[in-house]
């Protein structure tokens, strides 16, 4: 087979079509499926209990669903790992691997910024971890004897810094490094190729591509997937079968979309930063992000993702918000129309706030996920909302 991107991308997780006769997923709705041979069953039991990635017999729904599995499938392929677990959403996937790193230690690395809820989940404690948050050139002094996990972002949300993924493996030694990787997919970057044990998308965002498909993806080593299994098995957290048949089915035009994206991007980048109602564009194919040399060296592309502060702060934020006609004011991201929204406000709420300004989320800040749409009617509506919150601001644009 091929191993390159675009052809993996339609063909991955179909291998059974032929056998089948078929040229679409099935979709498997089955909560229970029959046990004839309780032998067979009891063994098909105790191997998918214990996080194998399919059975003889897959008994029971929240231990097997072969229409997840082939979404799965598709996603190891594309990622480039053994295998690849399905949850019901992002910070479901998340959760369960510190649910599974528990074993190994209570304590984690993590290295801000990172995914409002994220950070969060392990600043709250909720999931009994104790989490440490340190830039990435202190991970090598601050590992201990029950450091878990250690957990980076790249590109970060909201504001696009990079992490050198290499340098923090490095660091990090025997401790597994967990990349959310959701903002750059597996089109413009392959974590576990540089090391990475655990490649976590948010497949909500660019996978699913959508907008209506919540999902969460965890690619790793087979070894590692079981314990996730195991996890998913007892506390329920599965992606839906009519979740995943969405999922697998935008998988194929995948690199189309971030390609068109990336290159919508980069235009709305320039002409955001040459405009004078914004002081700052955060773009990683700007060079304007911490560490955007590394667009470089890890990714294969800047991505669709653009920060912009305004000059006027949070009212020409918000009048901006108000003022937007085809891109619709969400949170969200990756979906093949173009989102626009506040981190401050909204996905970084629940980040304290000396944290958000520290991570330069800042009160004028907006974030642009950028769609396939053309880019000059992306620019006419974005450019309309700026001189509309500038004449809202009193002043006008020249
Ligand atoms: C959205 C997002 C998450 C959480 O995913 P959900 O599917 O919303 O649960 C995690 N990380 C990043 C980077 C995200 O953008």
């Amino acid at each position: 087979m091929t191993d390159r991107f675009e052809t993996i991308a339609v063909h991955a997780g179909r291998d059974d079509f032929r056998q089948l006769r078929v040229h679409a997923p099935p979709l498997d709705l089955s909560t229970t499926y029959p046990v004839d041979d309780l032998d067979n069953g009891t063994a098909s039991f105790d191997a998918l209990v214990a996080g194998q990635a399919s059975a003889d017999n897959p008994i029971y729904a929240r231990l097997h669903n072969p229409t997840v599995a082939r979404t799965e499938a598709a996603l190891a392929r594309l990622e480039g790992t053994e295998a690849c677990v399905a949850y019901g959403s992002g910070m479901a996937a998340l959760t369960a691997v510190l649910m599974a790193r528990r074993q190994h230690g209570s304590h984690v690395l993590v290295v801000r910024p990172l995914y409002g809820t994220s950070d969060h989940l392990l600043a709250s404690g909720l999931c009994g971890l104790e989490a440490e948050f340190l830039d990435a050139g202190q991970i090598a002094e601050r590992r201990r004897a029950d450091t878990a996990l250690v957990i980076i972002e790249t590109p970060a949300n909201p504001t696009l810094g990079l992490v050198d993924i290499q340098a923090v493996v490095a660091a990090a030694g025997e401790v597994p490094v967990l990349v959310d990787s959701t903002f750059a997919t597996p089109v413009l970057q392959n974590p576990a190729q540089l090391g990475a044990a655990y490649v976590l998308h948010s497949a909500t965002k660019f996978l699913g591509g959508h907008g209506d498909v919540i999902a969460g993806v965890v690619c790793c080593a087979e070894s590692l997937a079981q314990p996730l299994r195991t996890v998913r098995a007892a506390t329920g957290a599965l992606l839906h079968p009519l979740a995943a048949y969405l999922l697998h089915r935008g998988l194929p035009t995948l690199a189309l979309r971030v390609e068109r994206a990336q290159v919508n991007a980069q235009l709305l980048a320039q002409r955001l930063a040459d405009h004078p109602a914004v002081s700052r564009v955060f773009y990683p194919g700007l060079g304007t992000v911490r560490n955007a040399d590394l667009v470089s060296v890890q990714m294969r592309g800047p991505g669709a993702l653009i920060a912009f502060e305004l000059v006027d702060g949070y009212q020409a934020a918000a009048s901006v918000m108000r003022a937007v006609r085809l891109m619709t004011p969400a949170v969200s991201l990756g979906s093949v129309d173009t989102l626009i929204q506040h981190p401050a406000g909204l996905t970084h709420r629940v980040v304290a706030a000396a944290d958000q300004l520290a991570n330069g989320i800042t009160p004028g800040l907006l974030r642009l996920s950028v769609g396939i749409e053309h880019a000059e009617d992306l620019w006419q509506d974005l450019a309309q909302a700026l001189a509309a919150a500038n004449e809202a601001g009193g002043r006008r644009v020249a």
